[in-house]
């Protein structure tokens, strides 16, 4: 499942590297590998395998992560594939 990758370049999620304090939560909790910490700051090694579940920025203690979590064409398609019904996250009409 850490291999899936999903549409490119639609993912929500953004690192402010200079608020990072380096506690690695980020990459424990993350479910497809999206996140490391070297050197003590977070990185983002994958990000077209971010689902956007939000549990990154949810438990970062310096709000260093943001995500929109349930929304977009990432959480479309998987909803798609969930109800098979067609996906549709409203943003542009082009998925
Ligand atoms: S939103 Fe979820 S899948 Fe995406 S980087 Fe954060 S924990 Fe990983
Ligand atoms: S949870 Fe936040 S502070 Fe901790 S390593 Fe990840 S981005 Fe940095």
């Amino acid at each position: 499942m850490s291999n899936l990758r999903y549409l490119e370049n639609v993912v929500t999620l953004e690192l402010d590297v200079e608020k990072c304090i380096g506690c690695g939560m980020c990459a424990v909790v993350c479910p497809h590998g999206v996140l490391e910490v070297e050197e003590r700051k977070a990185r983002i090694v994958e990000r077209d395998a971010c689902i956007e579940c939000g549990a990154c920025a949810g438990n970062c203690p310096v709000e260093a992560l943001i995500v929109k979590a349930g929304v977009g064409c990432a959480s479309a398609i998987i909803n798609g594939w969930l109800t098979g019904e067609e996906p549709s996250c409203d943003c542009s009409g082009s998925c």
